[in-house]
């Protein structure tokens, strides 16, 4: 097996294994290979890994966030040196094409780890005086760690969603227990490799391989302070009902079903850009993604023509060549729904454009490969314009106006993200003020720099990553009234 790693699990800064857990295999989804064979987590398992976490954490917390953030930068620097490698790892247990791995994946993880890295020596609280009235009292904050941390990650972006979770956490003096999805459990030991090597004490960041159970284990276990999951709307409904019953912090960073409206006087050509990387770009794996595209009645046929023509061009084949535009779905479970949802997309009426079935990729035949797809005339009652997919499906919908298109792209429980193309700056800005969305662009799509806040709204989540708001959700403030007078007191 090509990707097999020491262990299933790295605990305490060492690789360790419990043959007790139930095995599952990862594959690579272009050929069915199996790549590795691990265990998921027993109860000793996790257990062993709070523990680690709870005594690392202690240690990490008395640094200064200079100490922290010089582990982290040079974590960030560990992870690109080894970019290609870890690129290729990603390649082989999601089936997305290296020519995005290389770019996309470590390389974001980096820019995260850097990012709190920098950012880590100025984590703190502030001070205010009281004034006279008060005796020249005064209070001040200190901005404190939480404790173990756990994260739970998707499967679509395994090393991005454990530096996105990892970085802020340790960052703000806390220690993490990760669990990456079981579809794609390979990336996630090596970014604690790195953190090592980076000079991470032993324990202060674990992963813990399994399936929902070992993510609920830690959603409600007494020893860990705060959850955050990537993942489905049910999934987020679930570790949040675990926390409730120790009160845990939570971070949800769910689903979507994101609008992206292109009025008339958009630029077309951008504007297909944009629909094409916000519903092709990781073989449409994206919570982000813009799946419902409005175009404005306009210039509906000049938007389907410039689409199917680029569609077209697409180039599907092995991940591992890096000439590949777009790979495999990640599994045989996820190649199974996508070509359900557009069966059901024909069956309901939507008119199809391009695609719409199983791709065979010669020398292939055993890759879960799907035609990238885009239905016209799609209606705001069609499952394929309700629910999310998850695949390389671009839901075309017409409109006339502004107010109702303003509507339409708000009546959906999702507000993950949402995108507006025109010429008209203050169209833009007003649509923007409109949609209720928690990431949004305007003549762009998908971008996310660490810099910008990133969630969503309504179902699609709760708390944002990247950026300073992160720290918010991974430490806590501490009050500290400091009187300078006597104790005025009625008794
Ligand atoms: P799932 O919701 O199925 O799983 C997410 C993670 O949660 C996995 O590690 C999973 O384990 C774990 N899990 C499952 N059940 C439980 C439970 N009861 N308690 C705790 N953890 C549990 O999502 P997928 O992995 O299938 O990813 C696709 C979904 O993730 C899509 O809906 C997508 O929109 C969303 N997503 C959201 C993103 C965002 O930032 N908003 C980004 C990427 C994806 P396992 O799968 O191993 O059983």
């Amino acid at each position: 097996m090509r990707a097999q790693p020491k262990a299933s699990h790295f605990i305490g800064g060492e690789y360790v294994d419990d043959t007790a857990g139930a095995a599952f295999e990862s594959i690579y989804s272009a050929t069915g290979e199996v790549i590795a064979k691990l265990h998921s987590a027993t109860p000793a398992i996790i257990e062993r890994a709070v523990e680690a976490a709870r005594a690392a954490q202690i240690q990490w917390a008395q640094l200064s966030g200079a100490e922290r953030g010089r582990v982290l930068r040079r974590a960030a620097d560990i992870m690109r040196q080894k970019n290609r490698e870890l690129s290729e790892l990603e390649t082989l247990d999601t089936g997305k094409p290296l020519q995005e791995t290389l770019v996309a994946d470590a390389a974001s993880g980096a820019d995260c780890l850097e990012y709190f890295g920098c950012m880590a020596a100025d984590i703190g609280g502030s001070q205010m005086d009281l004034g006279a009235s008060a005796n020249g009292s005064f209070f001040y904050t200190r901005r404190e760690p939480l404790g173990v941390c756990a994260g739970i990650g998707a499967w679509n972006y395994p090393v991005q969603i454990a530096s996105w979770k990892a970085a802020p956490a340790l960052a703000c003096g806390n220690a993490m227990i990760f669990k990456p999805s079981e579809t794609t459990p390979l990336t996630a030991l090596k970014l604690a490799e790195i953190l090592m090597e980076a000079g991470a004490p032993a324990g202060l960041f674990n992963v813990v391989q399994g399936m929902g159970d070992v993510g609920a284990a830690l959603s409600s276990h007494a020893g860990i302070a705060k959850v955050s999951v990537t993942g489905s709307v049910p999934t987020g409904v679930k570790v949040m009902s675990g926390a409730a019953e120790t009160l845990k912090k939570v971070t949800l960073e769910l689903g979507g079903k994101s609008p992206l409206i292109v009025f008339s006087d958009a630029d077309i050509t951008n504007a297909v850009s944009a629909a094409m990387l916000g519903n092709f770009y990781s073989t449409g794996q994206i919570c982000s993604n813009g799946t419902r595209v409005f175009v404005h009645r306009d210039v509906l046929d000049a938007f389907l023509v410039e689409v199917s023509r680029r569609a077209a061009k697409i180039t599907l084949g092995d991940p591992l060549d890096e000439a590949t535009q777009m790979g495999p779905l990640v599994s045989g479970t996820q190649y199974d729904k996508v070509l359900a949802y557009m069966e059901q997309g024909k069956a309901e009426g939507a008119r199809l454009v391009t695609g719409g079935e199983a791709a065979h990729v010669r020398a292939l035949p055993h890759g879960y490969f799907v035609q990238p797809t885009v239905f016209a005339d799609v209606t705001d009652e069609m499952t394929i314009a309700r629910e999310e997919i998850f695949g390389p499906v671009m839901c075309v919908l017409t409109f006339d106006d502004e107010a109702e298109v303003l509507e339409r792209a708000n009546a959906t429980q999702f507000g993950l993200a949402a995108g507006v193309f025109t010429r008209d700056i203050a169209r833009a800005h007003r649509v923007i003020a409109g949609l209720k969305a928690g990431t949004c662009w305007i003549n762009t799509y998908n971008l996310t720099p660490v810099e910008m806040p990133f969630g969503g709204s309504k179902r699609s989540g709760i708390g944002r990553e990247n950026s300073r708001a992160a720290l918010e959700h991974y430490s806590e403030l501490k009050s500290v009234y400091v009187e300078m007078g006597d104790v005025d007191s009625p008794y």
